[in-house]
Order: structure tokens, then sequence, then C-alpha cells
């Protein structure tokens, strides 16, 4: 079992013939509501690839925060962890997209924010008993800092995608196993440039000096490499149509820790991410585009 400790938000979606001016208004073409935040959506992707998942994490008292439970539920992800706060509303982002594609985003974490170190500590027993604990960094820092704590007290594995980027201290990163950045988290975590493959290398080995024991960076459609104290390995992408990247790192990070729960090595559970991650590539939205594991059986790249 897995326990996934993260946000819940809903997106707002709105389509638009252009992005806004500030203080101007635009009509938009069309809207819809997407269940996501990067908890919720690795904790689906991984029900959708047949592993047990817990999530832990917080909505507020309100319409949004059930949707997003029962969508979580309906996938198969256990939600006793998820709290409804009164003092708060449902996280949620607020997307305007252009017909490029190109878009502006706004995140009012809302609940996520209300999660406290006290819920972790009593929710401990889901994570001593999973296999693996998984986290971003949509929660405050000092769930991410306890949650890491009690998993490796309880000699659990454990994968921080540190997203959105934050600096890190000590602690965290002593207790992370597998630390999974994109170049951008990657260059703000390091303090190294990481636009070359060798500089992505140097600064993957300087978070293993920080204490991180496995680093694999995402590298979007140039795949991604993996590096430990004595090796560095490049995989390069499945080739595939790419119409919509959210939520690539999500189910990327959803299967990279679906394998290792099962004690795959970090060879195969790397090239079932990135199948899992370039089929995400492939169709529209966060949840909307996870896919199943019987899909991901058939996937043949081209
Ligand atoms: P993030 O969303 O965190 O920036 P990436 O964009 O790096 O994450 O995507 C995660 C993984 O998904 C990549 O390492 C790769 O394996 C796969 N992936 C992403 N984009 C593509 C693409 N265009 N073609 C093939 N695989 C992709």
């Amino acid at each position: 079992m897995i326990a996934v400790v993260g946000s819940l938000n809903m997106d707002l979606v709105i389509n638009a013939d252009r992005i806004p001016r500030s203080g101007e208004t635009v009509m938009g073409k069309s809207f819809k509501q997407i269940p996501g935040g990067k908890g919720a959506n690795q904790a689906d992707a991984i029900a959708k690839l047949g592993c047990e998942v817990h999530m832990i994490g917080c909505v507020g008292q309100d319409a949004m925060g059930r949707i997003l439970k029962d969508s979580l539920k309906r996938d198969g992800v256990n939600i006793e962890g998820v709290l409804e706060k009164t003092d708060a509303s449902t996280g949620v982002a607020s997307i305007i997209v252009d017909p490029k594609g190109n878009n502006v985003i706004t995140v009012a974490p809302g609940a996520n924010y209300r999660l406290t170190v006290e819920d972790i500590d009593n929710f401990s027993p889901i994570i001593t008993t999973a296999d693996l604990l998984l986290l971003q960094l949509e929660t405050t820092l000092e769930t991410v800092r306890e949650s890491l704590r009690i998993a490796k007290s309880a000699g659990k594995m454990t994968i921080l995608n540190p997203a959105p980027a934050a600096k890190l201290d000590k602690e965290i990163l002593m207790n992370t196993d597998v630390l999974t950045p994109n170049e951008t988290e990657l260059e703000l975590l390091s303090e190294y440039p990481t636009d070359t493959l060798e500089g992505i290398e140097i600064a993957g080995k300087k978070m293993v000096d920080k204490g991180v024991k496995e680093v694999v960076v995402t590298l979007g459609h140039k795949g991604c490499m993996y590096i430990n104290r004595e090796e560095t390995k490049h995989y390069p992408a499945y080739k595939v149509r790419a119409i919509d990247t959210t939520a690539a790192g999500d189910s990327f990070n959803a299967a990279l820790a679906a394998s290792l729960s099962k004690d795959q090595t970090m060879d195969a559970a790397i090239a079932f991410a990135m199948k899992v991650g370039a089929m995400t590539v492939t169709k529209e939205g966060a949840q909307t585009s996870l896919p199943l594991l019987r899909e991901v059986d058939q996937f043949e790249d081209w």
C-alpha cells in the first residue's frame, strides 16, 4: 500500500481567445471544473494503476471538497485520511488557457495549508503500515518534514516530488530516499544551472551530497536522468504525439511509486513511469488524462 500526503484542488479552467491584461475583462468560451492538486492527482494515478493507496490531506467543508473526495473514492483511493476543515475553503486553481495552450494560473491553497503536524501524527498508522510514502510540496513544509520523519522511523521508503519548488532543509533531504525534481526544480534546489545534461548530472550529485539517496530528474520529451552516489544514467523518452503535458510529472511519480512499492528495480520502475508519463501527455487534462493499468499494458510507442 502507498500513502500519499498532499494537496487536493479544484481546477477552474476557462478557455478564452486570449489571456486578459491587468484590469481587463475578456469573455471566455468554455468553463470546466476538473479535480486536481498534485497530491490528489498522484493518488488517483496510483489507484488507476491498480495499486492500493491512502490519501492524507484537507479540503474545506464545501461542495467542491465533497466533489474532490467523491471523485478520488470512485477511482479507488482510500480517503479516510482526507479531513474537512471548517475554517478554510477547498483549494482552488484558477486557470485561463488561450487557443495556443498558453495559460495563467493562480492557486488559492485554502484547506491544503490547514493540514497540521498534529493531523499527520494522528494519521501516522497509515504512514507506518504503508510500503512507501509519496509527497509533494503543496502542503506546508512542517507537514512534509513530519511525514518523512514518521516514515523513516518506521523504515519505509520515501519519494519526494519537490513541486512547486521550494528550499528544503537538511532533515527533509536526509529522510528522502528518492527525490524527483524536473529541471527547474532541480536548479532551484541545487543552486546549479541545469540547462545541459552535464549540468543536470552535477546538480543531481549536489542533492546526493546534501543527503538524498537517489535523484530522478524528469526532462519532459527528453526523458529522465537517474543519479546516485556511484552512477548516472540517462533514459530517452517514449515517442508520442504530445497534446497536453499537464500531470505528466504527477503520473510519472505515481507510476514510479507503484513500481517501487512492489519491490521492482529502479530500472524497471523508471521504464514504467516513463511509459505512464508519455501516455498522460497524449490526452487533455489532469486526472482525466491518467491511464489505467490495462491501457499501459497495451501501449506501444511509435
Ligand atoms: P513535470 O510535469 O514535472 O515538469 P515532465 O514534463 O518532465 O514533468 O514529465 C514527466 C515525465 O513524463 C518525463 O520524464 C517523461 O518520461 C514523460 N514525458 C513528458 N513529456 C513527454 C513527451 N512530450 N513525450 C514523451 N514523454 C514525455
